[in-house]
């Protein structure tokens, strides 16, 4: 027998419809490429994207098409979102950290039609023009006037004039909810990148999880600055969540340093934002010089690699900003985990309840989580077992986009590639990734442990540990680390610094100085740069 009830598809255009309905007056404001300020309303954005959403299907756009984009956080890229998707078609938003070879061989695999791209970009778009097989329309993010000029971009055009003549009245066409609303390439250390193709079911899904109080805790009440580019992973969902609960928006366009950020924080009111470590590094040491305070910051999300605990408790401690330490993935739309703190936990002592924040926190409801050994066994949720993490739930990947690599699934659940813990409570840490582990006379050491207790020494300012071949062990640890500027920090005090924290086995063999630690493009530490970097290294254990 069937239920009863309307059988809604979940839409993204369905967000927008709520929102400008129920928040019309709630504002969004970003900071251009242009350098100023600009504000509206969600009402606003229903207008124009209805207008993206006209002028595309004017010029052709088919449901399925893939419409590209290489931009910052800010409106505009918002109005794609909604314009791109709510027609039918794929919003592909392209990395332009990468190469523009790279970013050429992603569209062409996707075989993207157009190329919407901030004019901050117009040399990466230059350069990746030759290369571009399928892209026939190239179209700034901007008004006529401010075109960048002089360029070789073949066929430039302006953004504003593409939807300005177009009408602002459409309905919102209705689809079946399992149609491809986004794709995101994501580019493993091996092979070529791969594309992740969201559904509108799995994104509309993932907003009602990523909202619930226990993950990123968003309402009405918010004004929310993802840090966390709309160009990775849809900003780890935020820009569909914040019209789904009417949240204020604040996108901070290319100002990505503690300055900015900072500046943003305090005149728009932020109260949550979301951001990968190394972006925290850079505002908590701008607030720390400047003796500042966050008068309305009261949560941020931290991701994409393991959150120091030295930087959760500087957060905490000096400041009063919650950590919500999460953990997920391009393939899981990302969010997985979130580590907020039980009832039961109220009682502990700030200590112990630190050491539960510390991990990566419990599975939000819609990912089904475990972990199992090399033979696919599962392992005991006890908090000190761990192995290989799988996931299974309606964000997850089923299938890479057009079944590059064949089929990533293990017995239904995708293989995560990292290797965690998972506690009587359900809090899961992360050990390591599973390329990343060091093996030591054939026992596993897993580096993230290593690197935060490097990162709380106050002269690190950046810690990687990798592995190293050794003739005894197989492999040893080698601690990487990039001191604060003007710190004298001896190789003798670093290792004296883990006395007491570890296993003594544990101990690094021994401490490379480094001026930088190479970043990917979505700011992660490259180990297996460093590894190449280091594959002749000879440790005095050796
Ligand atoms: P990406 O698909 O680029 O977002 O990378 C996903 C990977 O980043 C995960 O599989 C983890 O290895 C890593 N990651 C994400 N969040 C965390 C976290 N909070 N702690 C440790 N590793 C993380």
């Amino acid at each position: 027998m069937h239920g009863l009830m309307m059988g809604s598809p979940l839409l993204i255009s369905s967000l927008l419809t709520h929102a400008e309905r129920h928040h019309g007056a709630t504002e969004i404001v970003s900071r251009r490429t242009e350098g100023d300020i600009h504000r509206y309303t969600y009402r606003d954005l229903a207008r124009r994207s209805r207008q993206v959403a006209n002028s595309l299907l004017a010029a052709g756009v088919k449901p399925g098409d893939r419409i590209a984009t290489l931009a910052w956080n800010g409106y505009r890229h918002l109005e794609l979102y909604y314009g791109v998707s709510g027609i039918g078609a794929v919003l592909h938003t392209l990395n332009p950290r990468l190469f523009p070879e790279q970013i050429a061989w992603i569209a062409n695999h996707a075989e993207d039609r157009f190329l919407f791209f901030d004019t901050t970009f117009a040399p990466v778009v230059e350069a990746l023009q030759p290369h571009a097989k399928t892209l026939e329309r190239w179209i700034a993010l901007a008004d006529i006037a401010r075109l960048p000029s002089p360029t070789a971009i073949a066929g430039l055009e302006s953004y504003e004039a593409f939807i300005g003549g177009a009408s602002d009245v459409l309905e919102w066409p209705l689809f079946d909810e399992g149609t491809a609303s986004s794709l995101c390439y994501t580019s493993g250390t091996t092979g070529d990148p791969k594309g992740v193709l969201y559904s509108h079911r799995s994104t509309v899904l993932h907003s009602y999880a990523a909202a619930l109080p226990d993950a990123l805790n968003l309402s009405a009440r918010d004004a929310v600055l993802p840090v966390v580019p709309m160009f990775h992973v849809n900003a780890w969902g935020l820009p569909y969540a914040a019209p789904m609960v009417g949240a204020k928006l604040v996108l901070p366009g290319p100002g990505l340093d503690g300055k900015s950020l900072y500046e943003l924080f305090e005149s728009e009111r932020v109260t949550v934002s979301a951001g990968v470590p190394t972006v925290w590094l850079g505002l908590l040491n701008y607030v720390t010089a400047g003796d500042l305070k966050f008068s309305t910051m009261r949560r941020t999300v931290i991701g994409g690699s393991a959150c120091p605990p030295a930087m959760l408790r500087t957060f905490e401690e000096n400041y009063g900003v919650q950590v919500l330490h999460a953990w997920g993935m391009t393939e899981m739309s990302p969010l997985g985990t979130v580590g907020v703190l039980k009832n039961k936990h109220a009682g502990l002592s700030r200590e112990e309840q630190y050491a539960v924040q510390y991990k990566q926190g419990r599975a939000i409801y819609g990912v089904d989580m475990k972990i199992v050994d090399d033979m696919g066994r599962e392992l005991p949720q006890d908090g000190v077992a761990f192995g290989n993490l799988l996931v299974r739930g309606p964000w997850v990947i089923r299938s890479y986009f057009k079944g590059a690599g064949g089929d990533p699934l293990e017995d239904g659940w995708f293989p995560t590639g990292d290797v965690a813990t998972i506690d009587a409570d359900g809090f899961m840490q992360i050990t390591d990734r599973s390329k990343d582990v060091i093996k030591s006379g054939g026992e596993w050491i897993g580096s993230i442990d290593l690197e935060n207790i490097a990162m709380a020494h106050p002269g690190v300012a950046m810690a990687a540990v990798i592995a190293v071949r050794h003739p005894k062990w197989d492999e040893r640890p080698l601690l990487v680390v990039v001191r604060k500027p003007g710190v004298e920090l001896t190789r003798e005090e670093m290792l004296r610094h883990y006395e007491g924290k570890i296993a003594k086995w544990w101990t690094p063999d021994d401490v490379a100085f480094v001026d930088t630690i190479p970043l990917g493009a979505t700011g992660k530490m490259l180990k297996a740069k460093l590894r190449e970097q280091f594959k002749d290294y000879r440790l005095p254990t050796a």
